[in-house]
């Protein structure tokens, strides 16, 4: 760690704030945003300027905290597979100078007049949406995700006209501004950096699982074993599953008997699925790549539920569909959760001690991090100290 970064870091904002002629200190009282004039918030971060997706140190404008925001002094930033796919246009084209990062925890610095749920201090975490219509059925039963009106705004490359740089920007930088409803409260008994890889990795997981109103004992097998898998599998343990890991990696499975999996399955033939055929009551599959889903299908008992959450180039999966049919699948697919679940796996995880595996690293490191996840040597999450943005 640079010990110089972090000071400069900060005294480089409040420099900043300054010169827009802001009366304000970083952790002044709330007030102090309502009055006068709201200064766009320049702060550092790193983005990637091409579909290359490669990322370097870029200094940018946030909007002015409103009355219905707060403004999260970001402390950790975990790297998730999807900012990869997303920032090489793996899912479409992007636009560019664009910050990922959908994995954010920090401390509150500043709250807008309107804002009741967060003070300055707060500990406070983003994942994948940062606003959305709020007014809809769905968006006002916690669904916030799958807004009936299309407006789910989601944390970066997402068209925002009141961001500066007129796309959200996400989480690799120093700061972030949010609407209070798409802040996360984080717990003292949770470290930031280990809250930080539930905002995503975390809610992906555990939506479907608890959706699956699993039995104590039941089966569950958890397919593709990264930032997503990991947690799914320690999730499933510690609901009282017996979880059955399949992964490509002969190099985790010692850790996953560590996580407490009954067994680690390395499938470098599908052939390996065949001992499991007609086994399994349910199957998560994190899987971001292309993959014979049927062949994992058929572990399932008949009837037994499969879901998909990894997001494959073009968001696309081919399947087969007489093998789904021979395996009487109940086949679906899950995409993050709700604000009110995102808060209840961020509490459920610190209540019972569960932490993902993290490794930390500097902003500088992140291009080599995500050549390591795209090559499955990441254990399991690369969380970002954004002092060293
Ligand atoms: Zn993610
Ligand atoms: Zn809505």
């Amino acid at each position: 760690m640079d010990p110089l970064k972090t000071p400069w870091t900060r005294r480089r904002f409040i420099q900043n704030l300054s010169a827009a002629g802001a009366a304000l200190a970083l952790s002044g009282p709330a007030s102090a945003w309502a009055t006068g004039e709201k200064p766009r918030l320049k702060v550092r971060g790193y983005a990637a300027f091409d579909p290359s997706g490669k990322l370097r140190p870029w200094e940018f404008e946030r909007r002015p905290v409103g009355d219905h925001d707060v403004l999260i002094e970001i402390r950790y930033a975990s790297i998730c597979h999807s900012d990869i796919h997303q920032l090489r246009g793996d899912w479409g084209p992007q636009r560019y100078p664009q910050v990922p990062g959908h994995e954010i925890a920090g401390v509150v610095t500043a709250v807008g007049k309107a804002v009741t749920r967060f003070k300055v201090g707060d500990r406070a975490g983003v994942g994948c949406m940062v606003d959305s219509c709020m007014t809809c059925e769905r968006c006002t039963h916690g669904e916030e995700h799958h807004c009936e009106r299309g407006e789910t705004q989601w944390t970066y490359g997402y068209p925002s006209a009141a961001e500066p740089t007129r796309i959200t920007q996400g989480g690799y930088s120093t700061h972030i501004v949010v609407r209070d409803h798409f802040a996360i409260h984080i717990p003292e008994h949770i470290a930031l950096q280990d809250a930080a890889p539930l905002l995503c990795a975390g809610i992906t997981t555990y939506s479907p699982l608890m959706r699956a109103q699993l039995d104590i004992g039941a089966r569950v097998g958890v397919a593709g074993i990264g930032g997503l898998g990991h947690m799914a599998v320690k999730l499933a343990v510690a609901r009282g599953a017996e979880v059955y890991a399949f992964t490509t990696s002969p190099s985790k499975v010692k850790d996953l008997l560590g996580f407490g999996v009954k067994e680690a399955v390395v499938v470098d033939d599908v052939a390996k699925l065949r001992p499991y055929r007609g086994k399994l009551d349910y199957m998560l599959s994190t899987i971001p790549a292309p993959f014979d889903v049927a062949a994992y299908a058929a572990t399932l008992r008949p009837h037994g539920r499969f879901t998909q959450v990894g997001m494959p180039p073009a968001q696309e999966l081919k399947i087969s569909a007489i093998g789904l049919a021979a395996a009487q699948v109940e086949f679906n697919a899950s995409l993050i959760g709700g604000i009110p679940e995102t808060q209840e796996v961020v509490h459920y995880c610190a209540d019972n001690g569960i932490k993902p595996q993290i490794e930390l690293i500097r902003a500088n490191q992140i291009n080599e991090a995500w050549e390591k996840v795209l090559h499955k040597q990441a254990r399991y999450r690369y969380v970002i100290d954004a002092a060293t943005f």
